[in-house]
């Protein structure tokens, strides 16, 4: 599972503003597909659409699975709550037993390399660290589909490469098919196993460069 596919896709806001025209876009597992394009060319609403949280105007969005997670660039972490307490946070709303969220929550922190961390607060954690704390909240509910909005943008140079490859393993081993929205075409180019690239209006795919490297690279 996390097979997702764009077929026809057009998007035209209440505002009249086409976002997207003609999107036709497939993601099997084992993919870790970038879009890459300029402000305001329609990638958050390519991946609002993959969420679910908005309907196409024409066209089809597919997921085989209901396992999405979503990681934004602003992780919005809860400041009053340990770094576990943030993590078991989606899956106390999927209503997982505690037990069990306990013990995922603490799996997902060490995978993150986070252990020792657990009941350390926001605060008192660094920019990359809440990044991967972010991460660990999005990993507990074992995502088929992980789409990502910019994550990275926001962080300074050292802890976005830092991150880039923290995320390039996650994907070697947690094996779920990735959505990658950057404004950076080197970091789309090293994240990922093909590059969509889009234009603005409408927003559109205008090509898809497969990423000539083997992947997973070490
Ligand atoms: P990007 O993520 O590439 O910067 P967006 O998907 O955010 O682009 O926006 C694509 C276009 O759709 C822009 O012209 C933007 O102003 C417009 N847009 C996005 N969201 C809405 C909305 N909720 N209502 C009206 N227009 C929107
Ligand atoms: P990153 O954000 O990628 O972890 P940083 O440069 O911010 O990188 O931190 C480097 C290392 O310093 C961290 O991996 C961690 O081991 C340690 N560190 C950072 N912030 C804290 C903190 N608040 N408490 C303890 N150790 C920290």
């Amino acid at each position: 599972r996390g097979t997702l596919r764009f077929a026809g896709v057009e998007k035209t806001f209440d505002t009249g503003t086409q976002a997207l025209r003609a999107v036709d876009l497939d993601l099997s597992p084992g993919d870790f597909v970038s879009i890459v394009g300029p402000s305001g060319c329609g990638k958050s609403t390519l991946l609002r659409l993959a969420s679910g949280l908005t309907a196409p105007t024409t066209g089809e969005v597919l997921a085989d699975t209901d396992k999405i997670s979503y990681l934004f660039q602003d992780p919005t972490l809860l400041e009053w709550r340990t770094a576990t307490k943030n993590v078991e946070l989606a899956a106390e709303l999927h209503g997982m037993p505690k037990e069990e969220r306990r013990r995922k929550a603490a799996e997902a922190l060490a995978v993150v390399g986070l252990a020792g961390f657990e009941k350390q607060l926001p605060s008192q954690l660094s920019g990359g660290m809440r990044m991967r704390v972010s991460l660990a909240r999005a990993l507990i509910l074992d995502p088929e589909i992980f789409l990502f909005d910019e994550p990275f943008g926001a962080l300074d140079e050292i802890t976005r490469l830092r991150m880039q490859d923290e995320l390039q393993r996650l994907f070697r081993t947690q094996g779920f098919t990735g959505l990658f929205i950057t404004h950076s075409v080197s970091e789309a180019v090293y994240l990922s196993t093909r590059v969509a690239v889009m234009s603005a209006r409408p927003g559109r795919i205008v090509r898809q460069i497969d990423v000539p490297f083997e992947f997973p690279r070490s």
